[in-house]
């Protein structure tokens, strides 16, 4: 075979890069050391991107597979892709072109009557302005290759298909044509590729400040080398102001929320949050606080859910990315003075196990006192997903939510606030403040990303020996609601 020797200096994904963020470009191109590594929870994601295109596919049965053998080297498929066009083939799965320097690749093209439709597919619910610029730039390197397109569509996710049976890829996946959207584009992708082309070969790197395109459309994977001088206690974390505000005030010196001035005219709390950094103290709504702590009535169950959420829905009567509970922890408080009993449930991977879940859980959590969890409406929605999933326990499930208490609420309404908080209610920033010694960092498992992907990693090989990760996802959940007791007392403490 005739080897395509012109090497591409882009391919989509950094011209993409380099769209969202010149900096971006050149360091993945000049400084792939400082790029941090992809959190298990992204790849995943990737994981899963991989079954969704596979399953796509389906839509355009008979298709000839152009991928090439290795992705570090495309050019074989560039070949392929032209022979097969001249062949006369009209499904191509991964078909390649390159202009002008710059590489493409089409999850789906398809040859009707009337001329070639392209479709690239994605594993999101919605088309996003991205996919929109990704398949602008397809379209242009096709249609300089001499296929010009008679409709360009995104394949993305419908996230109201229900499962019932096996998959259905006409019911799972919506087709969004994106033409009008992309022909609109093509000036600016010509003009984009030549600044890019250089921005990729100069010798140094452009400067750019940091601002919403670090974590908008995607977290950068420069973030942590680029976001190094930002201090702790950053006015970045100052939810008073929007984003735009934030990035505006940090680039003109307001580094530290401690350096908001004038900062006594500002609406309550945030006048209240400017000073505890300032003095580096705690701010408390005496009155508001009490009302809160009034309503908790024992036994005090402390609840946290984790989940496992899936692009193509694995369960009977489930929906794309819906958050199926598959572990709990619940720590029960009979009174101030005594310890609290724990009680946990880790799912069988080799089965649906949301029937289990839910029996096991209502028997679990009693029918008198309150159950605390932290940010509520997670664990409501998975509650309200199982009342309609199984309505004999409708009554039970609604009696639980009833009982719902949010403990999240005093720190997300600034009724107890540290500037070791930085603006944040998260428990992972409460925690290390409120009680130091109990930490996530020694723990196998130390985060609801890690802990889901790993459940779910354990579904795809269930009849493998995971004692060992069992053990390490029973810790960490159990840790999540240990916490929950420490800052409960915590708080009881201060009223
Ligand atoms: S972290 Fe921000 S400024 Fe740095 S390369 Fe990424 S997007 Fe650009």
């Amino acid at each position: 075979m005739i080897r395509n020797k012109e090497r591409h200096f882009l391919s989509k994904s950094t011209f993409l890069r380099g769209y969202i963020c010149k900096k971006s470009l050149w360091l993945s191109k000049h400084r792939r050391d400082l790029i941090a590594p992809t959190p298990a929870g992204q790849q995943f994601i990737f994981d899963q991107g991989h079954e969704v295109g596979k399953l796509a596919q389906k839509l355009f049965p008979g298709g000839v597979d152009a991928s090439p053998a290795t992705h570090f080297d495309y050019q074989p498929s560039i070949e392929i892709t032209k022979k097969l066009i001249a062949e006369g083939r009209q499904v191509i799965y991964e078909a390649a072109f390159q202009h002008n320097g710059v590489l493409a690749a089409l999850d789906i093209l398809v040859k009707k009557e009337d001329g070639w439709y392209a479709y690239e597919v994605k594993s999101s619910t919605k088309v996003h302005d991205i996919n929109v610029t990704d398949a602008a730039l397809q379209y242009w390197v096709m249609k300089n290759c001499g296929v010009e397109a008679k409709d360009i569509c995104i394949v993305h996710i419908n996230n109201e298909y229900e499962r019932v049976g096996e998959i259905e890829p006409e019911k799972l996946f919506e087709t969004e044509s994106v033409l009008y959207l992309v022909i609109a584009l093509q000036d600016e992708i010509s003009e984009s590729v030549k600044v890019l082309k250089q921005v990729a070969v100069n010798e140094t790197c452009p400067t750019v400040l940091i601002d919403k395109q670090c974590t908008d459309p995607y977290t950068c994977d420069f973030k942590k080398h680029c976001w190094e001088s930002v201090p702790d206690e950053s006015i970045l974390d100052f939810g008073m102001y929007r984003k735009e505000e934030r990035f505006r005030l940090y680039h003109s010196g307001i580094k530290r929320i401690a350096d908001v001035t004038p900062w006594k005219d500002l609406k309550v709390p945030y006048n209240y949050i400017v000073e505890a950094h300032i003095n580096k103290g705690i701010y408390v709504d005496d009155v508001q606080l009490k009302n809160f702590m009034k309503t908790i009535i024992y036994p005090v169950y402390f609840m946290d859910f984790e989940t496992v959420r899936f692009a193509v829905p694995k369960f009977n009567n489930s929906y794309p990315y819906e958050q199926i509970p598959n572990q709990y922890s619940v720590h029960v408080l009979n009174n101030e003075n005594e310890e609290p009993v724990h009680r946990s449930y880790l799912a069988d991977p080799g089965k649906d196990f949301r029937l289990e879940f839910i029996e096991t859980l209502l028997d679990d959590l009693g029918s008198t006192g309150t159950i605390l969890a932290y940010n509520v409406s997670f664990e409501k929605s998975c509650l309200k997903m199982m009342a309609f999933l199984f309505p004999q326990y409708e009554v039970r499930i609604n009696a639980v939510i009833d009982r719902l208490v949010d403990l999240a609420l005093p720190f997300q309404k600034k009724w107890y606030y540290d500037s070791r908080f930085s603006c944040s209610y998260s428990i992972k920033d409460v925690l290390p403040v409120i009680a130091p010694d109990l930490s996530y960092k020694n723990l196998a498992v130390n985060n609801g990303d890690d802990a889901s992907v790993l459940f779910m990693k354990m579904m795809q090989e269930p009849n493998k020996d995971w004692s060992a990760e069992r053990k390490n996802l029973i810790e960490y959940c159990g840790l999540d609601t240990w916490a929950m007791v420490r800052i409960f007392r915590h708080l009881n403490t201060i009223v």
